[in-house]
């Protein structure tokens, strides 16, 4: 089966999860069965590989597998050939360079001629090189928290997301370097019967995000505001108005980002909208 794609997601760990769940919500179904390192759909052309995220990049640049979920700062770090198809929006973190609590830090400076420990040898050598610093960077694989407290490093250069490690390791946040998120990569050179596969699933996750984007609302107006109201959901084509059995009212149904649902909701209740009532929308084909 020359259209069977294989991809590369993380056995277990912060991507796994929410890589599965995309998947699923895509309508791909197949066995996750603990421990197996492969599988495949009963009903979609696509194998799963489940891998440490450390060699997903190197798996998709050499077409063992032909796309990947991984984060952005592990695939910067491998610096592997491959393309980003798309940002996912999930495990959304930070690199950022912290250290111990009671020193005072008076700018990047701090940093000229000191250690630093972490597991992003590259970025961090790149971020350096950008503000014209020169550290020694000391790569360690794991647990970099601990190491200015054992007098193995002066600073660390680790993910960070609430900071909460951080405080309890006796270190503070001062400068952050690096933004990441999943994306999905593929291998560069990818047959077109594969190729077709790789369009459908893209096809079939836009659709996901879009719906995750977007609310269906529905509400009731007075039909003296109804043009008010309409230009404030304009929705996908135009809302759809539906009279309500009480003289002078209609129902609104509209489609909306959630973000401009809440910017308009002042707007919509003063022209008289009542009965607010927002939805959540699984799939959205425009
Ligand atoms: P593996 O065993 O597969 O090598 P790992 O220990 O290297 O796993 P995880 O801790 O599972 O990695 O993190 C995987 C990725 O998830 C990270 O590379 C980063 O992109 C993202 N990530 C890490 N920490 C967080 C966090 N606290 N919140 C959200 N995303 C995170
Ligand atoms: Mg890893």
């Amino acid at each position: 089966m020359e259209n069977i794609i294989r991809i590369a997601v993380q056995k277990s760990g912060r991507l796994s999860d929410d890589s599965l769940k995309l998947i699923k919500e895509c309508g791909i179904k197949f066995y996750n069965g603990t421990g197996k390192l492969k599988s495949s759909s009963t009903n979609f052309p696509i194998e799963f590989l489940f891998l440490r995220d450390d060699d997903i990049p190197g798996y998709v640049a050499d077409g063992i597998a032909d796309l990947g979920i991984v984060g952005e700062n592990e695939l910067v770090e491998k610096n592997k050939d491959v393309a980003i198809l798309k940002q996912l929006g999930f495990s959304k973190c930070r690199l950022s360079l912290a250290i111990p609590k009671g020193e005072s830090y008076p700018g990047i400076e701090y940093f000229e001629g000191k250690n630093i420990a972490t597991s992003y040898p590259k970025i961090l050598g790149d971020y350096l090189k950008t503000v014209n610093i020169k550290a020694d960077i000391h790569e360690i694989s794991g647990s970099v928290e601990i190491a200015p407290s054992i007098g193995l490093a002066e600073g660390i250069c680790d993910i960070v997301s609430s900071g909460s490690t951080l405080m309890m390791n006796g270190l503070k946040e001062v400068e952050e370097i690096f933004q990441s998120q999943a994306v999905l990569i593929s291998h560069k050179g990818i047959s077109p019967a594969k190729q077709i596969s790789v369009e459908k699933l893209l096809f079939r996750m836009d659709a996901v995000q879009k719906g995750k984007k977007n609310k269906y609302v529905l509400l009731n107006a007075p039909n003296e505001n109804l043009d008010k109201i309409v230009a404030l959901i304009p929705g996908m084509r135009s809302p759809t108005i539906l009279p309500l059995a009480e003289e002078g009212w209609s129902s609104v149904h509209s489609v909306i980002s959630e973000e401009q649902f809440w910017e308009n909701i002042e707007e919509l209740r003063n022209a008289g909208a009542q009965g607010i009532l927002v939805v959540p929308i699984e799939k959205m084909l425009i």
